[in-house]
């Protein structure tokens, strides 16, 4: 079967000398539409490609089909100056991408007598007999440039030459043969379609305010320049601002790109958690460590979740004191002696309840800081309290117990997601102004 792209396409055309270079990534594999495989070599092979300044303008996923590979291979070759395939060259009759290259380029395979030699090395170290299904791994399109290789299926790369010059490179589906063949061959590759130039990528962790509040801030700030590129990133409880920059190496770009990350990190006011490859834990524990100070926590809604985040980090034995998990409201009391006149005139998730954790955990534990949270985190309601109501508590250690109260939005795991966000947040905040 030939598939017909569509007139919706035709608009599309790019012109593939444009600068800078651009590339497309080809999955081949019939489970990939199938919905029973998620696609991470393409994101994978995009974040590299976009490290070397390449911009990926295509992904496209096919079946185990010759002629639908064959129509990709045409009409991206057409777009891109580079086209990575990911996938089809292992031994089964379903596996095409050799075929459909050497079609698309209109070749002949030609068989290698060196990659038959080493496949049969390879089953007669296995002791087995080698099938003679294998021998179609040894078929490469002519006039290819063939990768050693790592696992069973050897890649190669080739280019097309009609209607104008795309290199393909294709690689094995399976992720860590990819990726090897990948440090080892195709950086090369794409080194001489787009130069030494480096691209870097600098995130800001915003938390603790809305995205289209961050875009109003930061994008002012970096429109109108042509050598920055801007992206917002909404997780799901942080905004994540992405700075990407080109230089001619790695430190050029960092150095480039560090005036402006300080910039918008002044402007957005405080509610910059982490730079980087940094978490929002991480930098709470390095400024505890750096202030010579401790933390406990009680926790209901989360139940010890803020106190496992903070733990994940390397090293935070020498901030994090424990605390309590007080799930229950008897637990309020038999852990942490919270009054049950207290509990029963205010509720368990309440101000003056939570603000009374805090102060008992920080005094329990000796800690110099204690957070304390409460919430509804649904879907049942907790004393007719809305789904999401929640608060959190932070005890200092001048011994002040400031408390914040807010409907959180979300399912049951982002709501505790959001509210152990916004207690650890407002721990980071107060470190920082104490700095
Ligand atoms: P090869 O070219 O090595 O034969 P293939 O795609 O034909 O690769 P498959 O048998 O389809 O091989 O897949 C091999 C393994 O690689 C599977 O475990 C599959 O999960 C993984 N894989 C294949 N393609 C992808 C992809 N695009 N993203 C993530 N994993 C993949
Ligand atoms: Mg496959």
């Amino acid at each position: 079967m030939v598939v017909t792209l569509g007139p919706a396409t035709d608009g599309l055309v790019l012109e593939p000398t444009h600068t800078p270079p651009c590339a497309a990534v080809l999955s081949v594999g019939s489970e990939l539409l199938l919905g029973d495989l998620t696609d991470t070599n393409a994101t994978w092979i995009s974040q590299r490609l976009k490290e070397q300044g390449v911009a990926v303008v295509h992904h496209l996923a096919v079946r185990d089909d010759l002629d639908e590979l064959v129509a990709a291979l045409r009409w991206l070759a057409a777009r891109v100056h580079l086209v990575i395939v990911g996938g089809g060259l292992g031994p089964t009759v379903d596996d095409l991408t050799r075929e459909a290259v050497a079609a698309a380029a209109d070749v002949a395979l030609d068989e290698h007598p060196e990659l038959v030699e080493r496949i049969a090395a390879r089953f007669a170290e296995a002791g087995m007999e080698m099938p003679p299904a294998n021998l179609k791994q040894a078929r490469i399109p002519r006039g290819a440039d063939v990768f050693p290789p790592v696992g069973t299926a050897p890649a190669f790369a080739m280019t097309l030459l009609d209607p104008n010059p795309t290199r393909v490179v294709a690689l094995p589906g399976v992720p860590w043969e990819l990726k090897q063949l990948w440090d080892r061959h195709v950086v090369a590759e794409v080194t001489a379609i787009a130069g030494h130039r480096v691209t870097v990528t600098r995130v800001l962790h915003v938390v603790g305010r809305g995205e289209s509040d961050v875009a109003a801030v930061v994008e002012p700030m970096v429109g109108g320049r042509d050598d920055v590129t801007l992206a917002f990133l909404a997780r799901s409880s942080e905004i994540e601002v992405r700075l990407t920059v080109s230089a001619d190496d790695r430190d050029g770009a960092l150095a480039a790109s560090q005036p402006l990350v300080e910039e918008v990190s002044a402007a957005l006011e405080g509610a910059v958690a982490a730079v980087d490859d940094e978490s929002l834990e991480q930098a709470v524990i390095r400024q505890l460590i750096a202030a010579g100070q401790t933390i406990a926590t009680a926790e209901s809604a989360t139940a010890g979740g803020i106190a496992a985040r903070l733990a994940s980090v390397a090293g935070a034995s020498a901030a994090l004191v424990g605390g309590a998990v007080v799930y229950a409201i008897d637990a309020k009391h038999d852990l942490l002696d919270v009054p049950h006149e207290l509990l029963a005139a205010h509720g368990s998730v309440s101000g003056p309840v939570t603000e009374e954790l805090a102060r008992r955990v920080k005094q329990r534990t000796g800690a110099d800081w204690a957070i304390a949270v409460t919430g509804v985190a649904g879907p049942g309601t907790v004393d007719d309290l809305p789904v999401g109501t929640c608060v959190w508590a932070l005890a200092h250690p001048d011994g002040e117990v400031e408390v914040h109260t807010r409907r959180i939005p979300g399912d049951r795991a982002q709501v505790l997601g959001r509210l152990g966000t916004a207690a650890i947040d407002l721990l980071r905040r107060r470190l920082a102004m104490t700095d």
